[in-house]
């Protein structure tokens, strides 16, 4: 972005580069690199019904095996080395897991089809720091020097072979993108990857490289934009801390607080920095929260901050140590739960990203009962089928014994649990699920746009998820068809005027003028927002609005009117066209009405936002230029987003 333009170039929920106004299929036609990962896989395409028909070779092969592979199904890493990451007999991320773990996969019909070998010096080198590297080495000779960068501690014992074996695990996260970037497979998962803690120059929680970052830098290496979703009941702190800056890797962690659990981090306030403000976001629960806010805080952010972002890559990590049976942490979580958030992960994947996803498991302690049913739920999510309701008999009695003598006797009977995993809902958990509920609520208000956020209180539009051609999250406004190729004109001046509900029908929206991405989404937003009394006013261009400013009443005020969004497309930026669609907005509001407005973090262009700085420097003279007043911050909002601006125009 060119600094030293005019206010309207980073606006409220403004966009960037304009090349073409493109459909939902062609989302990704967006940068050099992504369009050739289209290229040597016709099921890496647009087309979302291709990959969803992935149990047509049952119809043959029913009754011969419960399931068959198909190509279409998860490429599942793991190899001899992946049972080399072993701190020993008394750590609890044991390998132990893969015997139980890697028999159920099988049994669902999941065979290794990529062995982890170590992954080279540059790759690591991309995120970890030479002298790092140099200490895992020695240790990997020597596992008897004393303790250096956190190898040698008691959480992270050194052991011989450990910078290969670490090396091996970061290999086959990275392997597994390069497998969905070349367009090999859509989906790729590795269970034995999710090591989300360790940090450019410290092992830290069980964690030696960063795979599932390593993963994400391969991905942006290629010029797409990642989505990383963690679902561990840790922080994902190392991939936050990796990707802090970016714009491009949008972070989110949904884990127990860290004023409860390792690693003490990851709490609403730490949302990056500079260009990568807002692209982290952070969803602490309470202790003792249950599948009843676990699951809806998943649903409620993870679909639509993809809507918002428009992801090109899916990275998620599926630690299974959220589960009420784990031993180290304390949320109360379901496998039942954990199948449908992976779900919605694969949905998110295909509706948003052209099914590119790349799942690593993580933590789980629980290496019996639990870990093996959330890495087949993993995986069958990706294959895009459901579990038989029973687990295998022969793996139940096959691992019966060596989990007796492991600590956790009675293997499970079923896939899916009970509800609550057939815990009583003590008040405890109650009260703490009503906590984390109200966390959401702050989340939200400093993770999503403003238009986006009322957009989904008031039902004026939500994003609809299917899944195995199943509705799997009921939204409300249908996606509008966008035609492609119908690429906006540089040099003529829009047009300004207000535009009413029957306007859209032919009327097509430019890129990032406003969220969420997809200008299909845009449009059923905007069609949701105008029948629910908002007002709009637009720049047009022929056919092609290109510019925005949204309006509605207050929800909490009476006599006021709330600034949802102003945005302006990349290619018509810098000529003052945020400024008069402001203007326009705030003439045409009601006699007597005052205006109000608050900006933050959420409000940017998700591909160039441009540093915070710079945004809210923008923001503050598009709305100074307006009339509007700068007002107090107050404490429950600047507590959460410190940068918010909060701002009122008197009535008039
Ligand atoms: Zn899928």
């Amino acid at each position: 972005m060119v600094v030293g333009r005019e206010e309207d170039e980073v606006g409220v929920g403004e966009r960037v580069t304009v090349r073409d106004v493109r459909g939902p299929g062609a989302q990704l036609g967006l940068e050099p690199g992504v369009g050739k990962v289209h290229e040597g896989d016709a099921a890496a395409g647009s087309d979302a019904q291709l990959v969803e028909t992935g149990g047509r070779v049952d119809a043959f092969h029913r009754g011969i095996v419960p399931y068959v592979s198909t190509p279409d199904d998860p490429l599942l890493v793991f190899g001899p080395r992946s049972i080399a990451y072993d701190f020993g007999p008394e750590h609890p991320l044991t390998p132990k897991r893969f015997g139980p773990g890697m028999d159920l996969l099988r049994h669902v019909g999941a065979e290794p089809g990529l062995a982890p070998e170590p992954a080279p010096d540059d790759i690591l080198l991309t995120l970890h720091l030479p002298e790092y590297l140099a200490a895992v080495r020695r240790f990997s000779v020597d596992p008897s020097i004393p303790e250096e960068m956190g190898i040698g501690s008691a959480d992270n014992p050194s052991f011989a072979g450990m910078h290969e074996a670490a090396g091996a695990v970061a290999g086959g996260s990275v392997a597994a993108m390069e497998a969905v970037l070349g367009g090999r497979v859509l989906h790729a998962h590795h269970p034995g990857g999710g090591l989300h803690h360790a940090m450019p120059a410290k092992a830290w929680g069980f964690c030696i490289y960063n795979d599932p970052a390593l993963a994400v830098v391969r991905a942006r290496a290629a010029g797409l934009r990642v989505l990383y979703v963690d679902l561990d009941v840790h922080h994902g702190d190392g991939v936050q801390a990796m990707t802090y800056g970016d714009p491009g890797v949008l972070t989110l962690s949904f884990h127990e607080s860290g004023r409860f659990l390792f690693p003490q981090t990851g709490f609403i306030d730490e949302l990056g920095v500079g260009d990568g403000a807002g692209a982290s976001v952070n969803m602490p629960f309470e202790p003792f929260s249950g599948e009843a806010s676990w699951l809806p805080a998943v649903r409620a952010l993870l679909p639509t901050l993809a809507a918002v972002f428009g992801p090109d890559v899916v990275v998620s990590q599926h630690g299974a140590d959220a589960h009420a049976w784990d031993p180290l942490a304390h949320l109360r979580v379901t496998t039942t739960a954990m199948a449908d958030a992976a779900r919605l992960v694969d949905a998110v994947a295909h509706l948003w990203a052209g099914g590119r996803w790349v799942a690593t498991g993580g933590g789980g302690y629980d290496a019996y009962r639990v870990v093996p049913r959330v890495w087949a739920l993993t995986w069958l999510a990706g294959a895009h089928r459901s579990p038989e309701a029973a687990t295998p008999p022969a793996w139940r009695e096959r691992w019966a014994d060596e989990a007796g003598h492991f600590g956790t006797p009675g293997m499970p009977a079923t896939f899916l649990d009970e509800p609550n995993a057939g815990q009583p809902v003590t008040g405890g958990q109650k009260a703490a699920d009503i906590a984390s509920s109200a966390v959401l609520a702050r989340v939200r208000a400093v993770a999503l746009p403003r238009l986006v956020r009322e957009a989904e209180d008031r039902g004026w539009w939500r994003p609809s998820l299917s899944w195995a051609g199943l509705e799997i999250l009921t939204g409300v406004g249908e996606r509008a068809a966008v035609a492609e190729g119908a690429a906006t004109v540089g040099g003529a001046a829009p047009t300004m005027r207000t535009i009413a509900a029957a306007d859209l029908d032919n009327l097509l929206l430019a890129p990032r003028t406003v969220a969420p991405f997809d200008p299909g989404d845009g449009l059923a937003l905007l069609r949701g927002a105008l029948l629910g009394g908002a007002r709009v006013v637009g720049a047009v261009l022929g056919d092609v609005v290109v510019g925005l400013a949204v309006a509605v009443r207050s929800a909490s005020e009476a006599g006021v009117e709330s600034l949802l969004a102003v945005g302006v497309a990349p290619a018509f930026r810098g000529d003052g066209l945020g400024r008069a669609l402001l203007a326009a907005l705030v003439a045409g509001r009601p006699a007597h009405t005052a205006m109000e407005a608050r900006v933050g973090v959420a409000e940017r262009d998700v591909v160039d936002p441009g540093s915070l700085d710079r945004r809210l420097e923008v923001a503050r003279r598009l709305l100074a230029g307006a009339g509007f007043v700068l007002r107090p911050v107050s404490p429950d909002i600047a507590r959460d987003d410190p940068s918010t601006l909060v701002a009122r125009l008197a009535e008039g």
